[in-house]
C-alpha cells in the first residue's frame, strides 16, 4: 500500500475510535469489540477521572479499560470468558507509581535476611538454615538487624554477651554467613566467612576494631567495630570477580525480587532514580523476554560522555508493551541532612561552623543539562538543602530561557526537601516537579529542627501545601531502600505528618488525602510522560489497578496505616492477588 492510502486508511479508523470515544465515554457496548476479558465488580472506585470520579465497576479488554462506571453498566460486557472479581465494596484506584527509588538495590536489599524480628538467636539460626537450603553452594548469606537485647533468652553459649559460631557452622556448613547487628557496630560472621575473608587464621586485632575470641585464643564469629571491614572486602571482591553471566543472573534475581516485593505493595510503576547502562541493558532484555511484570521509567546515572556516546540509542519510550522507559539522566547537587552534607543557605542550627555542600560544581550539572535539553532528555536532580533546590532552579530557568523551542521539558527535583519560602513558587511557574518522599518526613521529623532551627523547619521543609498552593507537580515514593518500598505508610505519613514517636510535624503542610493518591497516580504518570496511558481510570486507558483492604480515602487517620493492597493489575493481566487470603 502506498504512504499516502495508508495514511489515509489511519486517518478513517483513528477518527472512528476518536467517534467512539466521544459516542460512549464511559462504556462500550460488546458489538463494539466483543466481551471484556475482565471485570471488576462492587468496588468502590475512585477514578481521579473528572468526567466520573467514582464509579463501582471497570472493564477491561487486553491491556486497556474499555468501561467505567456502574455494575449495570459493565454487565453486558461479562461474557462466557470473561473472569469476573468481585471487589465487595474494597477501593479501587490508579495503579500506584513508586516515584523514586532504587528498583536493584531494592532487590538486593531483599537478599539480605531482616533480622529485626527474631526473638531468639535460635530463631535467627533457623532462618539462616532456611536459606542456607535454598542459596547454591558457597554462595553468601547476609543478614542484619539482630540485637541480643530483643532476645527472650542470652544465646547459648556466648562469650562477652555475644553468641558464638558454632549453631551457623551447623545451620549453613557450606556456605559462609555474615550477620551485621542493629546498631551496624558489630557483626557475627561463620567459619566459612572467617575463612573466605582470611581472618580464621588472623592474630592480634585490625586497626579500629576486635576480634572476639574463645579462651583458646580462637575466633567465636563476633566482631566489632571495623573488624568486619576484611568480610565485607571479601563479598565486594567475589562479586567483582564474577563472570559475566553469573553477575547478569544475580542482577536479574535482584530484579525479580524488587519486583515481587513492588507488586505485593500495589506498585505498577517505579521511577528508577538511578541506573548504569549495564542494568539498563539487564532490564530491557527482562522487558523483552517477557519477565518484567511492572513498568520502570529509568534515570541513567552515567557520565555525559557515555551518554553523549549513546545518544542514538535514546529515548526508549514504552518498551516492550509499555514496560521500560528510558529518557531521563540521574544527577546530585548535595548530600543530606541527617550527615549536615544538604547544602543550605545559612548554616545549620546545630553545627554554625557549615551549611553543607554541593557535591558537583554548578558548571559539570549545567553541561549535563545542556546534554539533556539537547537529547530531549529529562534531567532529575538530587536536591535536599534551600541552597541546592536555589541553585538547581536557577540553572533550570537559565537552561529553559535559552532553548524556549524546548517545549514542555517536566525537569524534576528529587527530594526537595528544604525549600525556601522565595523558591516554592518557582516550582509552579517554572514547571519543575518535585519528586518527594512522604515517608521522609516521618522520619526525618524528630530532629530537622534541632538541625536547621524552628523558622526553617516550619516554612520549608517537606512544604507540601506551600509548593501545591503556588502550583508545583508534587510525586511521591519512598527512596526504598532507604525506607520500605510501601506506599501505604508513605501515604499515611503525607496525609498526617505524624513522626515516628507519634508528634505531628508542622501539620499545616499535610497533603489531602485526593492529592497524596495524585502525587502516588496521576502525577507519577505525567512526571513520566504517561498521562494519555495511565494515572486515572477512564475508558482508554491502561488497565492499572491498586485494590486496597481499607479505604484510605475516607477511613479515619490511625486506619490508614492498618491498609494493604489486595489485587494489583498491569495492563490488565493480574500480578498481585491477595483477595482470597481476606
Ligand atoms: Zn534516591
Amino acid at each position: 500500500m502506498p504512504p499516502a492510502a495508508r495514511d489515509r486508511r489511519l486517518a478513517a479508523a483513528m477518527v472512528l475510535v476518536a467517534a467512539c470515544a466521544l459516542a460512549v465515554p464511559t462504556r462500550c457496548r460488546p458489538g463494539s469489540g466483543g466481551p471484556a476479558d475482565l471485570v471488576l465488580v462492587r468496588g468502590n472506585v475512585a477514578t481521579l477521572d473528572p468526567g466520573r470520579p467514582r464509579a463501582q465497576a471497570i472493564a477491561v479488554r487486553g491491556e486497556r479499560i474499555v468501561a467505567v462506571g456502574t455494575d449495570e453498566d459493565v454487565a453486558p460486557l461479562v461474557g462466557p470468558s470473561t473472569r469476573v472479581i468481585d471487589l465487595a465494596g474494597r477501593l479501587a484506584v490508579p495503579g500506584l507509581v513508586e516515584g523514586h527509588a532504587h528498583f536493584l538495590s531494592l532487590g538486593r536489599s531483599k537478599r539480605i535476611l531482616e533480622l529485626g524480628g527474631e526473638s531468639s538467636w535460635d530463631d535467627v539460626v533457623a532462618k539462616v538454615a532456611a536459606a542456607a537450603r535454598s542459596a547454591a553452594p558457597g554462595a553468601w548469606i547476609e543478614g542484619r538487624g539482630w540485637h541480643q537485647e530483643r532476645w527472650s533468652a542470652p544465646a547459648e553459649p556466648s562469650v562477652e554477651g555475644f553468641p558464638t559460631r558454632a549453631a551457623l557452622d551447623r545451620a549453613a556448613p557450606a556456605n559462609p554467613v555474615w550477620l551485621r547487628h542493629a546498631s551496624g557496630h558489630a557483626s557475627i560472621a561463620n567459619g566459612a566467612a572467617l575463612e573466605r575473608s582470611g581472618l580464621a587464621r588472623s592474630r592480634g586485632n585490625p586497626p579500629g576494631g576486635r576480634i572476639v575470641r574463645d579462651a583458646r585464643g580462637a575466633p567465636t564469629g563476633a566482631l566489632v567495630e571495623a573488624a568486619d571491614d576484611p568480610v565485607r572486602r571479601a563479598i565486594e571482591s567475589e562479586r567483582a570477580a564474577l563472570a559475566p553471566e553469573e553477575r547478569e543472573a544475580e542482577l536479574r534475581r535482584d530484579a525479580l525480587r524488587a519486583q515481587e516485593e513492588c507488586l505485593s505493595k500495589g506498585i505498577v510503576a517505579f521511577h528508577d532514580a538511578g541506573a548504569s547502562f549495564e542494568t539498563i541493558a539487564l532490564l530491557r532484555k527482562m522487558a523483552l523476554d517477557g519477565s518484567l511484570r511492572l513498568r520502570l521509567h529509568v534515570m541513567i546515572e552515567e557520565p555525559d560522555e557515555e551518554i553523549a556516546a549513546r545518544a542514538h540509542e535514546l529515548p526508549i519510550v514504552g518498551a516492550a508493551g509499555g514496560r521500560l522507559t528510558v529518557r531521563a539522566i540521574k544527577r546530585y547537587m548535595d548530600g543530606a541532612l541527617g550527615s549536615r552534607g544538604a547544602w543550605m543557605l545559612r548554616p545549620y542550627a546545630d553545627d554554625p561552623g557549615t551549611a553543607g555542600m554541593s557535591v558537583e560544581p554548578i558548571e559539570k550539572l549545567e553541561a549535563t543539562a545542556r546534554l539533556a535539553i539537547e537529547q530531549g532528555l529529562q534531567l532529575c536532580v538530587h536536591a535536599i538543602g534551600d541552597r541546592a533546590n536555589r541553585e538547581v532552579l536557577d540553572l533550570y530557568e537559565r537552561v529553559f530561557r535559552s532553548r524556549p523551542d524546548k517545549k514542555d521539558p517536566r525537569w524534576r527535583i528529587e527530594h526537595a526537601q528544604h525549600v525556601d519560602p522565595l523558591d516554592a513558587g518557582r516550582f509552579g511557574r517554572l514547571g519543575v516537579i518535585a519528586a518527594m518522599q512522604g515517608i521522609h518526613c516521618a522520619s526525618d521529623a524528630p530532629w530537622v529542627v534541632a538541625r536547621v532551627g524552628e523558622r526553617r523547619a516550619r516554612e520549608g521543609a517537606y512544604a507540601w501545601r506551600s509548593l501545591i498552593a503556588s502550583g508545583a507537580t508534587i510525586v511521591n515514593g519512598t527512596d526504598a531502600p532507604v525506607e520500605a518500598v510501601d506506599p501505604i505508610a508513605c501515604f499515611a505519613a503525607s496525609v498526617t505528618r505524624r513522626a515516628r514517636g507519634g508528634s505531628l510535624f508542622f501539620p499545616e503542610q499535610r497533603m489531602t488525602r485526593e492529592e497524596a493518591l495524585r502525587s502516588y497516580t496521576a502525577n507519577a504518570a505525567w512526571a513520566a510522560f504517561e498521562e494519555k496511558d495511565r494515572g486515572t481510570l477512564a475508558p482508554g486507558k491502561l488497565a492499572d489497578v491498586t485494590v486496597l483492604s481499607e479505604d484510605i480515602l475516607s477511613v479515619p487517620d490511625d486506619r490508614i496505616p492498618g491498609a494493604r493492597a489486595v489485587l494489583t493489575l498491569v495492563g490488565g493481566a493480574v500480578e498481585y492477588d491477595a483477595l482470597g487470603a481476606r
